[in-house]
């Protein structure tokens, strides 16, 4: 067959562009080549609509086995009784949950996405606030932080079905225990989105939000470094003798409900290279060296915070628990549009992210979010913070010139020639 170039030849300028830049955007990672071999393997040829051990397609041993392996460590990796590692993004995942325990119209309460949510979590413009009736918690102007008993107040007004929690662009933790008072309060099933720092909740270094929500939703693509995708997972002792109430008013397990909920709910074949590449993002999340690594970004996030602090930037809540933080960019004087646009001429990738009670619009936004997972994993420790703070610094009082700026590229160009990416 006649090479397709034209593809092969951009996918070689991404590649170059990923080893030359610095990669500060926190919902990005770089996966391991085996992540890699497993996803571009021959498992995208098969079709194997169903779970494990109950396919509607003949062929299915193997990939019974290494999606029942990818569901297996996921557990382990959690703590969970049950998962499904089927959802093909995290959008995926919280439509799945949506729609196997919610009625079209019902309310649910999430984390307001100009504070630092997701779409997914009643946004306008998303199937989750075009289906169901959404209301919406957010942080306090003062402190960037979130009011625990506000929330329990809005949700004894509202008596949403579904509670939210979990964030795009939250640098704090989460309360689970007085999410799950308020959920209990109004019987609504709470929801944990954990997909930015899932890898820190999987090792221990943030809370547990399998003690207290009933479903835990997450991607499997940032802090995890797998592949993108998505899974669905329930903590142990949730399912009581007495099951799930459906919409319909049917006891069902509620595991039986979420399975449901992806197939045939919302989605048809499950991408079995992709859940292979999960089993092993799942398999290498398990390793001593990642636990490593993930304390080495929380580490890189705590001094990269700090160093911004030093040089006069504002970061929402002052600092951060996990591997990202939002900064305030208006005590500068720039838009996040203009640091976004200014900085990825010097090969720094972030991303323009709206602040709480931002006054510019979604394209122009007044703050620029930053995480350390893919520098991290990079090899970058806490003095490469320091250094890649001043150089942003440098860019972002620069922003008309030229020279300086591709100063700091030819720089950024050299030093990253010693942190080869992959092999
Ligand atoms: C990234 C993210 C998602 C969506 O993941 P996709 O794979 O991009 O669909 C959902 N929820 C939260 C909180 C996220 O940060």
């Amino acid at each position: 067959m006649q090479k397709d170039t034209a593809i092969f030849d951009l996918i070689q300028k991404e590649k170059e562009r990923q080893m030359h830049g610095l990669e500060l955007i926190a919902s990005e990672n770089f996966v391991s080549d085996q992540v890699m071999q497993a996803q571009g393997s021959i498992m995208t040829n098969k079709y194997a609509e169903g779970l494990p051990g109950k396919r509607y397609y003949g062929g299915c041993e193997i990939v019974d086995q290494s999606e029942q392996l990818a569901i297996d460590r996921a557990k382990e990796l959690f703590g969970a009784a049950w998962a499904n590692v089927q959802p093909h993004s995290g959008a995926q995942a919280n439509a799945a949950v949506m729609l196997g325990v919610l009625n079209p119209g019902d309310k649910i309460l999430g984390f307001d996405l100009s504070h630092g949510g997701h779409l997914t979590h009643g946004s306008p413009v998303n199937y989750s606030g075009k289906l169901y009736q959404p209301s919406f918690y957010g942080v306090e102007e003062e402190t960037g932080l979130i009011d625990w008993e506000k929330i329990a107040e809005t949700a004894e007004r509202e008596k949403p079905k579904l509670i939210i929690c979990g964030a795009s662009a939250y640098s704090r933790d989460w309360n689970y225990k007085a999410l799950r008072e308020a959920a209990d309060q109004v019987g609504a099933l709470l929801m944990a989105d954990i997909s930015h720092p899932a890898g820190l909740i999987a090792k221990g270094m943030l809370n547990n939000p399998f003690d207290h929500c009933h479903i835990v939703t997450t991607t499997t693509h940032k802090t995890l470094r797998g592949p993108r995708g998505g899974m669905i997972m329930m903590p142990k002792d949730f399912e009581n003798p007495y099951g799930f109430k459906t919409p319909k008013g049917e006891l069902k397990m509620m595991s039986a409900v979420l399975d449901g909920a992806v197939f045939p709910g919302s989605q048809g074949g499950p991408l079995e290279h992709v859940i292979a590449a999960k089993a092993v993002a799942f398999f290498e999340a398990l390793t001593p060296e990642y636990k490593t690594y993930i304390e080495q970004v929380q580490k890189n996030a705590q001094v990269m915070a700090k160093a911004f602090v030093e040089k006069g930037y504002k970061i929402i809540s002052g600092g951060t628990d996990n591997h990202l933080m939002l900064i305030d960019l208006r005590s500068k004087g720039i838009t996040g549009k203009v640091a976004e646009n200014t900085l990825v001429k010097a090969d720094i990738t972030i991303n323009k992210n709206m602040v709480p009670f931002d006054d510019k619009s979604p394209f122009v936004t007044s703050g620029m979010r930053v995480g350390t997972a893919a520098l991290t994993t990079r090899g970058l420790k806490e003095a490469d913070m320091e250094r890649i703070v001043g150089l942003i610094d440098e860019v972002l009082t620069n922003v008309d010139n030229e020279a300086k700026i591709s100063a700091v590229k030819q720089e950024i160009n050299t030093w990253m020639e010693q942190y080869p990416l992959f092999s």
